[in-house]
């Protein structure tokens, strides 16, 4: 048996960070009054179904006025865009979510693109997600913003540390390079033609992994020390698996726990933005005209 001691990651505790942000959006809701926030369902997607109702139920806990807006797998195009423009037009509703993904016949782009800016709190609409490019961002997508909540949290500050991010989607990998880019980290990303992945990460000194294959991360590919955040979350027959394999928590400095780590702080950080879209709509927030 090796007589060198392991070291043990210090777990960045997402559960626990999660309610406390919950509870302070509670808070701010009281103050505010009223907060409304409807989710949008598209078909019977197992997955989509069950996420939506994390989210429905911990609007509702947060005090938040929350509609679960459901269509049946069928719709056309044409319908979800109308729903879309009732709700933007809807003065109780504050934000809206379009659960991802939609049904094949439905264009994506078309129905992000048609939530009214002020009112994306998946902060994927295009003037969000340039506003995020451009360093300034109002709605951020929630499980990126997340995750830079935990590093602060823990005391990880990206500055002049090289961070490297797998994954390029508009919801996770290329939102959390831009925020660990504004947070002073030297940024890689990398994706499913980067040519030597472990290289890579093993530059890292803070990595988020966000591709969707368990255990793509190896505890060898981490450099010691390093900061892991494991965002990839895949069902399999023995449980929910991420993208970080176990050995990894001898290894890094810091690494969240699946599940209990990214998961319910993207929820959290949700309801964060509702709140934050709440007070846009009412001109308590100054922000570039939306
Ligand atoms: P996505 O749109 O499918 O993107 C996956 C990314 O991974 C793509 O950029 C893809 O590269 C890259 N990739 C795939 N195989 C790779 C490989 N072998 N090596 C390197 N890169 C590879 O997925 P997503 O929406 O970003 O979600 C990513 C994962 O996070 C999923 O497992 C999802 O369930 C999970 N997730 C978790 C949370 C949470 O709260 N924890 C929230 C959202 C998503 P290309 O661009 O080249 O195809």
């Amino acid at each position: 048996m090796s007589t060198i001691a392991r070291v043990a990651a210090t777990l960045m505790d997402g559960k626990a960070l999660a309610a406390e942000i919950r509870a302070d959006v509670a808070r701010e809701v009281a103050e505010l009054g009223h907060v409304g926030l409807a989710t949008v369902l598209v078909g019977d997607d197992p997955a989509s179904q069950v996420y939506i109702s994390l989210k429905q139920k911990a609007a509702a806990e947060a005090g938040i006025d929350a509609r679960d807006v459901r269509l049946s797998e069928g719709s056309t195009e044409d319908e979800v865009l109308a729903l879309v423009r009732e709700l933007n037009h809807d003065v109780e509703v504050d934000g809206i979510l379009v659960q991802l993904p939609l049904p094949g016949q439905i264009d994506e782009a078309r129905v992000t693109g048609a939530v009214a800016p002020a009112k994306d709190v998946d902060g994927i609409h295009p003037v969000n997600a340039g506003y995020l490019y451009l360093g300034a961002p109002l709605h951020v997508p929630a499980t990126p913003a997340g995750c830079m909540e935990l590093l602060t949290a823990y005391g990880v500050d990206p500055t002049g540390k090289h961070a490297v991010v797998l994954g390029r989607s508009e919801i996770v990998g290329r939102p959390a390079a831009m925020l660990l880019l504004q947070a002073n980290a030297t940024v890689t990303m990398c994706h499913s033609k980067t040519a030597d992945l472990a290289a890579e990460v093993r530059r890292a000194d803070i990595v988020v992994a966000a591709v969707g294959v368990p255990g793509i991360v190896t505890a060898d590919m981490v450099k010691p020390g390093a900061a892991v955040l494991d965002v990839g979350l895949t069902r399999t027959d023995e449980g929910i698996r991420g993208d970080v394999a176990a050995e990894v928590a001898d290894v890094a400095g810091h690494l969240t726990p699946m599940p209990g780590g990214t998961g319910p702080m993207t929820i959290a950080l949700l309801l964060r933005s509702a709140v934050k879209a709440a007070r846009f709509r009412r001109g308590l927030l100054a922000y570039p005209s939306l």
